[in-house]
């Protein structure tokens, strides 16, 4: 569809945007074509033509329960009109106690304080300042560096983009300002293959001759997202905390894209039987409906930063806590506590396993892979967004590749039907393309 026409003084007006507004990941000076959604309901978004797209994306991993769930709604309408915010300091409320609670009593037994935060991002830098503070309040103060792995993703901001994938851009891009932090190889052994404890070597070694300058290890569980959405086994997370408790280093796990059930468990984390010190998440806390992110630590880590020469904990945002996104969450959290999620989960992931499979004999795709409501194809190069998000919308879906990813995360509550209609667009797209020669990857979930 053509800017142009869409612009009409009752619509969105497309022009203006293109014109005005920053989009995730784009060019100001040549903007990637947008579409205007008005309104949206169960897994469908709805186009100002009226056209309605099934939802492969969750809204960017966040949207479990699908969009306008009747129990969500009523409870943030409610909690607008009763107490829509009030500053954190010296102040609390119902919405924020409750959700603290209900974190608590879902993550496991160590986790036990609650930092409330406005996204995912802030909820990494919160993480890495707890670690550090921590490591101050042991009088162990040369401890401030973070030991990561390549191919990670875990924000936007300065020392969330210091832990992502060296090789994504962020780093060389802005110089100076991104700290320099260690990085091991990605982890190998596939989800569902042999472990391969070689592979664990070169960050044994990172451990061994580092471990006085490491305050944290820092690692999406299970599934590394936005860096390639690769699934990884729960032998290698199981031994990364062995190495932490080891080297006495704290481990920090970014859950925000797959926390809420996504991977089939509750938390990715308990794929391996194992417990953070620290735990961020985000994305799916609202059920999608509002920003909000967490990062919970356990009783020792916040008795560390509570005895550093600070004596308190060196962050506080305005929005911090703020009642609506906790009510949200809340809304959320109970619908999860239902259980139906597992059943949808393992029901998804039975039926992206059967009819994805075949993709595999396609010309240009690399791989094909399954864990819980996530399914990819991996192609040979890198994919022209646009040229394909408008394929996509032809065939009446709302699938946004990246990288050389074309992938799906529905909404849990998606049907069999619809779920065919995602993985038949996936499998007519990745069919038909044919593949620019540039094999560079620009790694961001843009
Ligand atoms: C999306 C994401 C973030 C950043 O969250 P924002 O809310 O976009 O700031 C951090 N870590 C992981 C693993 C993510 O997927």
């Amino acid at each position: 569809m053509s800017s142009d026409n869409q612009s009409t003084t009752t619509g969105i007006d497309l022009q203006f945007d293109r014109d005005h507004l920053w989009h995730p990941y784009t060019s100001m000076a040549n903007a990637l074509p947008t579409y205007g959604v008005v309104s949206a309901e169960g897994v469908e978004l709805q186009l100002e033509d009226g056209t309605k797209l099934i939802d492969g994306t969750s809204s960017w991993w966040a949207c479990v329960h699908g969009y306008s769930h009747p129990k969500i709604v009523a409870a943030m309408q409610q909690q607008t009109a009763q107490l829509s915010h009030v500053m954190f300091g010296g102040i609390t409320h119902r919405p924020a106690v409750e959700l603290a609670r209900l974190l608590i009593e879902m993550t496991s037994p160590r986790l036990t304080k609650v930092f409330l935060a406005d996204s995912g991002s802030i909820a990494v830098e919160v993480a890495m300042k707890m670690a550090l503070q921590y490591w101050q309040g042991k009088a162990k103060p040369n401890k401030q560096k973070i030991l990561t792995v390549k191919n990670g993703y875990h924000g936007d901001t300065f020392a969330a983009m210091s832990v992502c994938d060296p090789e994504g851009g962020m780093h060389t891009m802005f110089g100076e300002l991104v700290t320099k932090q260690l990085f091991a190889p990605a982890p190998q052994s596939r989800f569902d293959d042999d472990f391969n404890p070689k592979e664990l070597s070169e960050i044994d070694n990172l451990f061994e001759d580092n471990h006085q300058q490491i305050a944290a290890l820092l690692i999406e569980p299970i599934m590394q997202g936005a860096g390639g959405m690769r699934f990884y086994h729960p032998e290698y997370l199981r031994s990364l905390r062995k190495l932490c408790d080891k080297y006495d280093v704290l481990l920090i796990l970014d859950e925000i894209a797959t926390g809420f059930g996504r991977t089939g468990k509750l938390f990715a984390y308990e794929h391996s039987g194992i417990e953070a010190d620290i735990l961020c998440l985000g994305k799916a806390l609202t059920g999608g409906y509002i920003s909000l992110a967490a990062t919970i630590c356990s009783n020792e880590v916040a008795q560390g930063v509570s005895d550093s020469p600070a004596g308190v904990f060196m962050h506080g945002p305005t929005f911090m806590g703020n009642p609506l996104a906790c009510s949200a969450a809340i809304a959320s959290l109970e619908l999860l506590k239902e259980n139906r999620w597992q059943g949808q989960v393992r029901a998804i992931e039975s039926q992206l396993k059967q009819e994805l499979a075949d993709a595999i004999d396609y010309p240009n795709v690399k791989d094909v892979r399954v864990l819980g409501s996530i399914g990819v194809l991996e192609m040979n190069a890198t994919l022209n967004t646009a040229e394909l998000q408008q394929q996509f919308v032809d065939l009446g879906v709302w699938i946004r590749p990246f990288s050389n990813l074309i992938y799906i995360m529905p909404p849990y509550c998606i049907s069999s039907s619809q779920l065919s209609k995602l993985t038949h667009a996936m499998k007519t797209v990745a069919k038909q393309i044919s593949l620019p020669n540039d094999t560079s990857a620009f790694i961001s979930h843009g």
